[in-house]
């Protein structure tokens, strides 16, 4: 073997090669296609992971593309594309969470070595992969039963100069709104905030449904960060400058039923409007529900099926 081998779990590229397989998670039936890049020089290594969530296609199809595009004698540095992270969800076409043990899997990182199985997923992708990069793109998009405009996240919990890079990606991804915020407890940026890599979030992509102008935004905005990173030559493809959004905040559902939103992803909406109702099944209103501040809605559950907790929507603020 090689000194300059790149492995990731059981797949390993020496230099100006690559190599598919599969990263295995111990003690699972879990198994994620994964592609690894090692190029003809020295350079950055880059982690670029799609169906996080099973239900989210434009980002899988890009990763999936991606992967196959990538040309090791081209690549200064190293990429690791995991295709699809949960295919136990994708497979199933569960919404949020692997149906194995209910959980989210943007809510489990760093993960546990012998916890459930999404728990052994994000470990696995913590230990096995993460400790290896220098940054990383973590490709969603709204899920089955989700309208949602395009938007990145980043963690402003990161030290400041990871915090740095991660937004000079987010400025080379070419989706306009960006949200920069504290990671929901459990979220891949979150993770890898605290293990200091540069690390966005992108969302593009809706309602269950592969299509190709989503899976161009991530295409253009994986090819962007790797030519922004070194990793790829060539100028970047222009994109418009972003708009930083202060303030994200989500509205959840307080009780199970029938929803019945008011208001359309894209729309602007003002601190206190109605934006939907939710209702039980024989029509009589539950409660009304209103806009937490005035912005853009960036998500909107679409489905008639509400539970308790479940997210309604979210606001974009300048
Ligand atoms: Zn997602």
């Amino acid at each position: 073997m090689s000194e300059q081998e790149y492995r990731v779990g059981n797949v390993a590229a020496l230099p100006g090669t690559k190599a598919m397989g599969y990263l295995e998670v111990p003690g699972t039936l879990v198994r994620m296609p994964m592609t690894v890049v090692n190029g003809t020089e020295p350079g950055p290594t880059v982690l670029v992971t799609g169906g996080v969530h099973g239900g989210e296609y434009p980002g899988i199809e890009a990763a999936i593309r991606l992967a196959a595009e990538l040309e090791p004698e081209k690549l200064r540095g190293r990429v690791t594309v995991i295709h699809l992270v949960s295919p136990l969800a994708f497979h199933a076409r569960q919404q949020y969470v692997v149906p194995e043990d209910g959980r989210n899997p943007n809510r489990q990182f760093p993960g546990m070595a012998l916890g459930t199985v999404t728990e052994r997923m994000a470990h696995t992708i913590m230990s096995e992969v993460v400790p290896q990069v220098n940054a990383w793109v973590d490709l969603h998009g709204g899920d089955i039963h989700e309208a949602l405009v395009p938007f990145t996240i980043f963690s402003d919990s990161a030290a400041p100069a990871v915090q740095a890079k991660s937004k000079a990606m987010a400025e080379v991804y070419g989706i306009e709104y960006v949200v920069a915020r504290n990671s929901v407890a459990g979220g891949t940026y979150g993770a890898a905030a605290s293990a200091g890599v540069p690390c966005i979030l992108t969302e593009a992509g809706q309602v269950g449904q592969l299509d190709e102008a989503n899976t161009q935004i991530h295409l253009r905005g994986c090819r962007n960060v790797l030519k922004h990173l070194g990793l790829l030559a060539g100028d970047l493809e222009p994109v418009k400058p972003i708009k930083l959004l202060a303030e994200f905040p989500w509205v959840r559902a307080e009780q199970s039923g029938c929803w019945y939103p008011a208001v359309r992803v894209g729309e602007y909406v003002t601190a206190g409007q109605s934006i939907g109702a939710v209702k039980d099944y024989f029509g009589n209103l539950l409660q009304e529900y209103h806009a937490p501040a005035s912005g853009v809605v960036l998500f909107a559950v679409t489905s008639l099926a509400m539970n308790q907790d479940d997210p309604l929507l979210a606001v974009g603020v300048a």
